[in-house]
Order: C-alpha cells, then structure tokens, then sequence
C-alpha cells in the first residue's frame, strides 16, 4: 500500500482566508481541490508539499453564472456539475463533452475545474511509484538528470493531459487568478508553458478562482477525445474544436485546438484560420485538418504509438468538423468514446 507522506493540512473558509495561507510560502504549499491528482501523486512521492491547504469550504468558488453578457464559472465546480447541467450545451458542449470524459464518476464527483486545468503533466517515466522511478535513477522532471523520453533532451518533454483546457480554449475561455497582491485574467490559451516541468504560469501564491467566458452566441462547439480504455483513461491526443457560423452556414469565426500533443495544449492557429468566410466542405475540412496535424508533435511517452497518435489529429479535426456543420457522427462518437456523451 502506498502511504501519503505526512503533511500540514489547512482548510480556509473564505478566498481571502486561502490568498493569506499562500503567501510567501512558495511551492511547499499547494491547493488541495477535489484531490484527485494532486494526492495520488504524493503518494508516488511525485509531488510532496509541506502544507496543503484545502478549497473545499471556500463556497464563493463553486458559481455558475450564465448570462447573455457571458458566463463565470467557480473553479470547485465539479465535474460532475458541468457535465450534467444541461445548461452547458449549445455553445458549451465541448467543455461538457470533455468534462463528461475524465475518469470516471466517482472521480468527475470529487475532481474540480480548477484542478482539471492545473493538472500536473504526464509521462510514462514520470507517473510510476517512488521504487519504480528510483530504479532508472529518477527522470527529469522530478530528482532526476535525464530525460528517459529524448535523453539529449535539457527540457522535460511530459504531456498535458488535462480534458478542459482544450475545450475552454477553444471557447476562448479566459482565467481569473487571485493572490494575496491582488487579482489578475489571463487567456486560458497564455496560462500555459511548452515545459513539462514549469508547464503553468500560475504563481505558487495565486488561487485560480474562476473560468471566464464571451457570449457564444451563434457558436457550436465539439470535443473528441482518444484514449484506450472508454470507461476512463487520460486522454493521449484530444482535439476541441468551435465555430460561429453566418445563417448561410459560412465559418465566421473558428478555433481549434490539440491537446495531449504537447506539454501545453496546442491552438491551431493557421488550421483555425483556413475556415474563415468558408463553409464546412469537404475540402476546407480537409485542408484545416491536414494544418491542425501539422503542428501535433507527439512523442513515445504515453499510450499508443506516437506517429499514429499524429494521424488520429487530423482524423479528429475531420470528425470534429464534419459533427459541427450538423453530420451525425454518432457511429464514429461511439467507436471513439464508448460512452454516452452530452450533446449540442
Ligand atoms: C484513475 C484516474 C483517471 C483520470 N483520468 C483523467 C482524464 O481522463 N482526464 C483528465 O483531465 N484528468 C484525469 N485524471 C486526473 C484528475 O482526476 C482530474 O484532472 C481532476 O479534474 C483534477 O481535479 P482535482 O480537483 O481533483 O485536482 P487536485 O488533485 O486537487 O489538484 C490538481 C492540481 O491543481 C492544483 N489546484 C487545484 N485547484 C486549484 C485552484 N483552484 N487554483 C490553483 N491551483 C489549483 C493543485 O494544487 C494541484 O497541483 C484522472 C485521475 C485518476 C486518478
């Protein structure tokens, strides 16, 4: 049995509260949300705080507002609540989509946005227990030298793997952050670093209080994701995609965005780009796909082999565009997810 090594345990009740425990005390003190990732990962000894300072009496962060001026969304929502709330439809299905596709029930009940978006990137050298790591001499991503993935390598190469944030990026989603010193927004596409090490900006003093959106009026949004086993795993190449349409069914505005590429989900900037004043047609749908599988690099660290992986990019953003110009995908959903999904 793996035991969590000992650690001090705060439980603020208020966000001022939780802004005061962290301040100044740097790395040593993490957020504790649903728990999810953050305690298996300290049994594996992966990351091992001093304090951990729980969110879940902190109530100002579970809202949900949804207006036609746009929508707030507290960071401890559960999973669970986006993924069953027919309000986050329509415009937000991808965010439901890929909410519904994390783990599984019992975990999407304790996980929470805010920790699905500060998830910890993933690596097959990295997500093993302390004896395992050990054994290789660690890796770098954690008390090692080397990077086992590409050993010539002096950056960690581990993947994001976090469901949400390509689907809120791909809705243009932007993140407010609180800290002692005040409070700052951020896209949610900049709060990101290529590092599997320092792969988030977010300061060690600074809470992620809430998702901030536009209004989506007008737009459809999709979310495929690629992974083993449908009951649950950690997706290993994912694709989120949006778009506004004009009542002649032309693309007025489109995002598309790969995840688990990278040790930061990916915009498809040019592929996005390609769409605009065209309708959806066999053409610029493949055309965009073959731009979005351009920038998928992935490497040989997590499941499935990596020059595929690649391959099922430009295979998603087909599918992903085809079900947003109003296909029915249904047949290809179900060979993908085995899991039923909410739908536009
Ligand atoms: C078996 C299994 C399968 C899984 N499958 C998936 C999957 O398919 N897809 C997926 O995306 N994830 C998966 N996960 C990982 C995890 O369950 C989810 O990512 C979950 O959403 C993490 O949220 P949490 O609230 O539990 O985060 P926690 O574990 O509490 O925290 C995760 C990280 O975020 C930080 N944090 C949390 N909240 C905040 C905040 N508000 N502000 C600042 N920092 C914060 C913590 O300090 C920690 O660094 C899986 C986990 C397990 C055990």
């Amino acid at each position: 049995m793996m035991r969590l090594p000992l650690f001090e345990f705060r439980s603020p009740r208020t966000l001022e509260e939780a802004v005061r425990i962290l301040d100044g005390q740097g790395p040593s003190t993490m957020p504790l949300a649903g728990g999810t990732d953050l305690l298996p990962n300290m049994k594996r000894r992966q990351q091992v705080p001093r304090t951990l300072m729980s969110l879940r009496h902190v109530e100002s962060l579970r809202h949900v507002q949804l207006s036609d001026s746009g929508s707030r969304l507290g960071a401890c929502l559960t999973l669970t609540d986006i993924a069953e709330d027919p309000r986050f439809r329509n415009g937000m299905t991808a965010l439901a989509q890929a909410s519904a596709l994390v783990a599984t029930p019992h975990i999407r009940n304790m996980a929470t946005l805010g920790g699905n978006l500060c998830l910890d990137t993933r690596c097959n050298y990295y997500d093993q227990n302390y004896e395992w790591r050990k054994a290789i001499n660690f890796c770098l991503k954690k008390d090692g030298n080397t990077c086992w993935v590409a050993t010539g390598s002096s950056k960690c190469v581990a993947v994001s793997s976090t469901d949400t944030a390509p689907a809120l990026i791909a809705l243009g989603a932007r993140v407010r952050l609180f800290s002692r010193s005040g409070e700052r927004e951020v896209a949610l596409a900049d709060l990101y670093n290529n590092d599997g090490i320092n792969y988030i900006k977010r300061r060690p003093d600074e809470i992620l209080a809430e998702v901030l959106l536009d209004p989506l009026h007008g737009w459809k949004s999709t979310y495929w994701k690629l992974r083993r086993r449908g009951s649950f795993d950690f997706p290993v190449l994912s694709v989120a995609a949006a778009a506004r349409f004009s009542t002649q069914g032309v693309v007025e505005d489109a995002r598309i965005v790969v995840g688990s590429a990278a040790s930061r989900p990916l915009v498809a900037g040019e592929a996005s780009k390609s769409l605009l004043g065209r309708s959806l047609n066999p053409e610029s749908i493949a055309e965009a796909a073959a731009l979005a599988a351009r920038i998928a690099k992935p490497l040989d660290n997590t499941d499935f082999d990596m020059t595929w992986r690649k391959r099922v990019t430009a295979e998603f953003v087909t599918y992903a565009l085809r079900e947003l110009r109003g296909n029915d995908m249904h047949v290809e959903r179900e060979s993908v997810t085995r899991h039923p999904l909410p739908q536009s």
